[in-house]
């Protein structure tokens, strides 16, 4: 019998492809055709419907890489036609390959509305939306060229059309026609009944139902007169109905299916190109659910609805009535999908915040899902957050892409580091772009891994990553497999009804503790070193714009720039995309958001320099934006401190919490440079380090514990360059193997002094490595416990991944990680597979690693990718600095890289908290009256202020984020700058919670491990 199945699945197989497909439109007339080829980038469509078109006849090439060709269609639906399902057919020269990755289209009728997408797979435009029966046809189609800049999904070989420099002019496609035609719809039914069956056939054990699918689709198709299958197709379906009637099993696993498009709001596009995919994608739904009324399309990204808004306000008008009739549903309550490794905890508050937001005012919708099914590992710190916004459960999909270890939940409770638990789940189908075959849901059901107490998952289906959405093929596919015997029941609906059946059903779910962390692509902690920067340096300067806003408000009374705070904020917000952020676009979308970077950085200076204008006073001062007090050394361009090469000053300086200080006298112990056979020394009195004459630091002891913190005869601060060839995804990946291989830099073109105290003690190395070029000034500042190593980096290397280690001498079996608002304590033995597997790891402004009474930190202002490793009392952190991959930006990172990290002997996981935000938060130099007291001061130090603001309802409250940050439960008494007449706890959308007491100008909070606390003080 077997055989004969077989015979009858090749059967099939030739009589769809070469009969019933055929059938489908058996009434075709074509359209004329002209086009005009608009230059440069993407113009409004009032400017191309005016354009002059030209005759464009099909198998003429068109589209040279990202240009946009206007085709205008014109005919008329013959008369003997009404009463007929009539389509408009544009084929604009599609391939096989999968929608989103090659050409792409929207079609707009004769007024410029926008009507349908145009996508391989779903090249139809309904005649119903744009004409009756009898009447003419008038439609414009803005075709665009997009490229596939990664041939094959492979990540190489590099490829030159990411980059318009590079691209060429070559025609990509070449037009294949347009026409309007009649379907057959007792043909397309018979088309899904067959490919249903069959391929549930396929999947299904030997038995009586397999069997007898595999009978009935033989016996439909000797029903079918292969010579007349329009006159015929309705017997064949006849005689499948009965084996399509029959009902599921009751104990058939139940599967929510969603329609969705993953829309990657930049990657193998750029931004512009993304504003285009929406469009086309949530035309193409909208207009389908006018067919399927059944449907419910799930979008997330308020980013990418924003662009809708604003530039095409029709389309919005379509989703703002299919949200509230229910077929479009906005998900995931974040601004964009973003990167969670790396965004600052603030940003990704922000991110939830925007998201939500946005949501609730355009459509009155309160997200309770956070959605992100791709994104490249999740922190533990997200659960808090998630919940802190209003969320209740959370989605993803990419850790299946683990390469060693899964996590052996589909449906779980993920808790977080501070122990709050959000109700997870990731669906067992195994993809985000499902198109509801039997395999997928076949695969959905066998790897449900909670299969006994549960009995649900979910499958988003839909084209995805560069967008198309669900087409009628799955639509009729869902409507076959509701309720179909040796099938999982299909039911779509949205994903908040799954997750709350989900939940009422599974209430008791396993839970996972701490990250969800990818393993693969932890490349993407490095990759695009300057994008990295970036991130970093912006969020510290909204930081420091909204403090610096909000006091001048208050102190000065000057107006406080919300739309430009909140413009730049969603800027920030954007460019974390799950490929900005990581580093694994295109070259086009690297370079935008360098210039984007430069932007915004420019504007937040801007912002902060008003506020200190604001609160100005004819003397300088200082602006201390981190949470702690500080006595430190600056530099400045001019004074009476010591003078440094290039014409600048160190002088000292003092400043609150938050506050404004001054540059003062300093009268301890100076700072020295000596030279000795050792080598040269620097010395402060509470920090002595020796740098050897290869330019490397073989001691470094701090004056209060007396002990060595490099590794007994290592040398710490060494360089090392691995050559970086990893296997599949060049941007995404750093494979194990890099390690086998390494150069370590110990030879040092000069090493010279730069500055002998009193205030600074500076020695510059210079190392060559290839063509490139590694200046380190090792800088040691009177009083401080930190040696900071300034680095620029000129790196010309291919395929090479640069690293500084720092060997030092502690047992441990653990390193700590600054992540979001709190650390990661991880494993960094290698026992079990999963810690194996982590090896290479991300961090935020620091990293330590110690024993109970003696630690060292390493602090960075830009890097977050790191590794640990560990040998008989020496365990090695080693920040990685930058790579050199080839694709999808053939010449990622080759560029001049500055930035800084430190050493920080005999510290506690509290100093590494203090000098993580001292570093990244450098004093500011301003003429501010520093009469003004800080707006907030925690008596704590371990109880941290994130984030000072003014309320986002424009009232004039102050709003104030806290958290506990060492990981130990703490009181703290909260001092407020002006008088408080009321004081709440309101959630991160700033909704309130509770009321706090006020007493003598303050609050007292008590805070459990790693508690982020929002408070909203009224005057
Ligand atoms: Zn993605």
């Amino acid at each position: 019998m077997h055989d004969r199945e077989r015979q009858t699945a090749a059967r099939l197989d030739r009589v769809l492809a070469q009969r019933i497909r055929p059938a489908l439109y058996p009434l075709r007339n074509p359209l004329t055709v002209t086009a005009w080829h608009a230059p440069g980038e993407p113009v409004a469509v009032d400017h191309a419907l005016a354009a002059d078109y030209t005759a464009f006849e099909p198998g003429t090439p068109w589209g040279p890489p990202w240009s946009t060709t206007w085709l205008h269609l014109t005919g008329a639906v013959p008369a003997d036609w009404a009463g007929r399902h009539v389509d408009v057919l544009v084929d604009l020269g599609f391939t096989d390959s999968w929608p989103g990755f090659q050409a792409e289209g929207l079609a707009f009728d004769a007024l410029g509305v926008p009507v349908k997408g145009i996508a391989p797979r779903n090249h139809h435009v309904p005649v119903a939306a744009v004409a009756a029966g009898g009447e003419a046809i008038d439609l414009f189609v803005e075709a665009a060229a997009n490229p596939m800049p990664m041939p094959g999904f492979r990540a190489w070989p590099p490829s030159p059309l990411g980059d318009r420099a590079t691209a060429g002019t070559e025609p990509l496609y070449r037009f294949a026609g347009a026409e309007v035609a009649v379907r057959d719809e007792a043909v397309w039914h018979l088309l899904h009944d067959l490919e249903v069956l069959s391929q549930l056939g396929g999947q299904l054990p030997p038995g009586q139902r397999r069997a007898e699918i595999w009978y009935a689709v033989g016996r439909a198709l000797d029903a079918l007169d292969l010579h007349a299958v329009n006159a015929t197709a309705q017997a064949a379906r006849d005689v499948l109905a009965p084996v399509l009637a029959r009902p599921a099993h009751s104990s058939a696993h139940r599967v929510s299916a969603v329609g969705h498009a993953h829309i990657d709001t930049a990657w193998l596009w750029p931004l512009r190109e993304t504003v285009r995919k929406a469009t086309r994608t949530f035309a193409t739904v909208t207009q389908l659910a006018t067919e399927y009324p059944e449907l419910v399309f799930a979008a997330s990204q308020a980013q990418q609805y924003a662009w809708i808004r604003e530039r095409r306000p029709q389309l919005w008008q379509r989703i703002a009535k299919a949200v509230a009739d229910g077929t479009f549903v906005p998900v995931g309550g974040m601004w964009v999908e973003s990167d969670t490794n790396l965004p600052g905890g603030e940003a990704l508050a922000r991110q939830l915040i925007h998201g939500k937001r946005f949501f609730l005012e355009a459509f009155g919708v309160e997200t309770r899902e956070v959605w992100l099914p791709d994104s490249f590992g999740y922190s533990p710190a997200l659960p808090q957050l998630a919940r802190l916004a209003g969320n209740d459960w959370f989605l993803t999909q990419k850790l299946s892409w683990s390469a060693v270890n899964r996590i052996p939940h589909s449906t779980f409770w993920w808790e977080g580091i501070d122990g709050t638990r959000l109700f997870t789940h990731m669906p067992p189908v195994d993809t985000y772009n499902a198109e509801l075959t039997a395999a997928e849901l076949n695969r959905a059901e066998t790897q449900f891994a909670d299969a006994g107490p549960a009995t649900m998952s979910l499958v988003p289906f839909g084209y995805g990553d560069g967008g198309g959405g669900p087409n009628r093929d799955m639509l009729e596919r869902a409507r076959r497999l509701r309720d179909l015997d040796g099938s999982p029941a299909v039911t779509i609906r949205s994903p908040a009804e799954f997750f709350a059946a989900a939940q009422e059903e599974y209430a008791d779910a396993p839970v996972w503790v701490g990250e969800l962390y990818l393993e693969l692509h932890r490349a993407t902690y490095t990759t695009q070193a300057k994008t990295k920067a970036g991130n970093r340096r912006s969020e510290h300067l909204l930081r420091e714009a909204e403090l610096w806003a909000a006091t001048a408000a208050r102190y000065a009374n000057a107006p406080y720039p919300y739309e430009r705070l909140e413009k730049v904020w969603q800027q920030v917000l954007t460019l974390q995309f799950h490929d900005i952020l990581p580093g694994s676009s295109i070259a086009w979308v690297n370079q935008e958001a360098r210039e984007a970077y430069a932007r915004i950085q420019a504007e937040l200076e801007e912002l902060i320099a008003d506020a200190a204008t604001e609160l100005g006073a004819s003397a300088p001062a200082v602006l201390n934006a981190a949470p702690h007090a500080r006595d430190e050394v600056i530099v400045v361009p001019s004074g009476a401190g010591q003078p440094l090469p290039g014409g600048r000053y160190a002088v000292w300086a003092s400043a609150p919490a938050l506050g404004i200080g001054a540059i003062a006298e300093y009268a301890g112990p100076p700072a020295t440079v000596a030279t000795t056979d050792a080598g040269v020394v620097l010395d402060n009195g509470v920090l002595r380090v020796v740098v050897d004459g290869d330019g490397l630091i073989t001691s470094a002891v701090d004056v209060h514990s007396g002990r060595e913190a490099v590794a007994a005869g290592q040398r710490g601060n060494l360089l090392q360059v691995h050559p970086d060839h990893p296997t599949n995804w060049d941007a995404w990946d750093i494979d194990a193997h890099y390690r086998n291989t390494v150069t370590d830099l110990t030879t040092a073109e000069s090493v010279t002094v730069r500055a002998d105290g009193p205030l600074l003690a500076e020695v510059e190395v210079v190392r060559v490595f290839g063509a490139s070029r590694m200046t380190q000034t090792y800088r040691l500042a009177a009083g401080s416990p930190r040696l900071d190593v300034d680095t620029t980096v000129d790196w010309r290397e291919s395929e090479k991944v640069l690293k500084a280690a720092f060997p030092v001498g502690v047992h441990t079996d653990h390193a700590t990680a600054e992540i979001q608002y709190g650390h990661l304590r991880r494993p960094i033995h290698t026992n079990t597979s999963w810690d194996d597997a982590r090896f290479e790891i991300w961090a935020h402004r620091w990293m330590h690693v110690g024993e109970p009474s003696y630690g060292v930190a390493v602090l960075n202002d830009a890097t977050y990718g790191h590794d640990v490793t560990r040998g008989p009392g020496t365990t090695t952190v080693r920040l990685t600095l930058v790579r050199a991959p080839h694709s999808p930006d053939p010449h990622a990172d080759q560029d001049v890289h500055r930035f800084a990290y430190a050493l920080l002997p005999g510290a506690s996981v509290g100093d590494a908290i203090a000098e993580g935000y001292r570093l990244n938060l450098p004093l500011r130099v301003a003429a501010v009256n520093p009469a003004n007291p800080p707006l907030v001061a925690s008596s704590q130090p371990g109880v941290v202020v994130e984030a000072v603001k003014l309320a986002d309802d424009r009232g004039g409250d102050l709003v104030v984020r806290l958290y506990e940050a060492r990981g130990d439960q703490a009181a703290a008494r909260l001092t407020v700058g002006f008088p408080v007449r009321a004081a709440t706890v309101v959630d991160l959308l700033e909704r309130r919670l509770t009321d706090l007491v006020v007493a003598d100008g303050g609050v007292d909070v008590t805070l459990r491990p790693f508690e982020i606390l929002t408070l909203r003080l009224s005057a």
